[in-house]
């Protein structure tokens, strides 16, 4: 199926960073969000972004030009799903909110119209059985910052068809994403993948074998990534990847239960770079 027009839910941190990509692509792109100032606000960031491509010669006047007038916002979700061949919804990480989002796209939407989840956790079979017919409703999940992070993995869930699948990578091809293939688990292969690092390296710090500034620095000079996984951490809090530890204890296993020093930061208020100390301290 051809999409031209692409209908973004949630114009928060990744909505806004799916619609400036979509916009990018040629894509005729609707932003939906509960509130003007929010759609506002998004605009901005969007503006700002694409305003700092320009300047850097990334993009060219003309397609700084073509990516603003692509770009649509609506605080109707009618408006923006009705004309809409394809839907990415990126609301907050909420089961109860995405099938309330998902029943209301299954009516406002056209019937042949692919509907896609950003969820970074929750299961996309459950969000498709919000929808009439299932097997037009796929994962698609973004990296932080959208702009810059080439990859998308894609998750299929129990219904989801071939066409549905095929289309998805097309979209994700055209918004210059590479893609990977991922049967619908919890956490998928990058945060199961992460959380272990991130739990492990707490381990050795919890055991004294080496200073969190060696553990980050052996594996960037050593395993060649490019942050540590204690900068990583900080980055993305801490309560955050703890919560994410206890989604993945719960469903898979022993294997993730949290370790105990991750848990005794997030007590002790050390959430993160966001509250200038995690496992390092940022004064401002
Ligand atoms: P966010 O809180 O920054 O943005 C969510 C937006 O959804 C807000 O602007 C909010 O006003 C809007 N919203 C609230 N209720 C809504 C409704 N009923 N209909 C439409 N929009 C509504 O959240 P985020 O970080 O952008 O995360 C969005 C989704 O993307 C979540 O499912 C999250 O798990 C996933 N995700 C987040 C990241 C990340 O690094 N932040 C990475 C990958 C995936």
């Amino acid at each position: 199926m051809s999409v031209e027009t692409i209908a973004v839910i949630g114009a928060g941190t990744m909505g806004r960073g799916i619609a400036q990509v979509s916009a990018m692509a040629g894509f005729r792109t609707w932003m939906y969000d509960v509130a003007d100032s929010i759609l506002e606000k998004a605009r901005a960031e969007i503006a700002k972004n694409l305003n700092k491509g320009k300047e850097l010669g990334k993009i060219s006047p003309e397609a700084f030009q073509a990516a603003q007038e692509k770009l649509a916002s609506t605080t109707d979700f009618d408006e923006a799903v009705g004309n809409c061949d394809f839907l990415i919804e990126a609301a907050p990480e909420d089961i109860k909110l995405k099938l309330e989002i998902f029943h209301r796209a299954n009516q406002a939407s056209r019937p042949g119209a692919i509907l896609a989840s950003n969820t970074s956790s929750l299961s996309v079979t459950e969000i498709a059985a919000a929808v009439a017919d299932p097997r037009r409703v796929i994962g698609m999940h973004f990296f932080n910052p959208v702009h810059l992070m080439k990859l998308i993995e894609i998750i299929r869930g129990l219904e989801t068809s071939a066409e549905t699948y095929e289309a998805t990578v097309a979209v994700a091809r055209r918004m210059g994403r590479e893609t990977v293939n991922v049967k619908e688990s919890p956490g998928f292969v990058t945060s199961r993948i992460n959380a272990m690092i991130g739990n492990e390296a707490f381990y050795l710090l919890q055991e004294g074998i080496a200073s969190a500034r060696d553990i980050d620095k052996a594996l960037k000079l050593g395993l060649n990534h490019p942050m540590g996984p204690f900068e990583m951490i900080d980055l993305v809090g801490l309560d955050t990847r703890l919560s994410i530890l206890e989604f993945l204890h719960a469903r898979l296993g022993e294997k993730y239960r949290p370790c105990p020093l991750l848990v005794q930061y997030v007590k002790a208020g050390r959430l993160g770079k966001k509250v200038g100390k995690g496992v390092y301290e940022y004064p401002s």
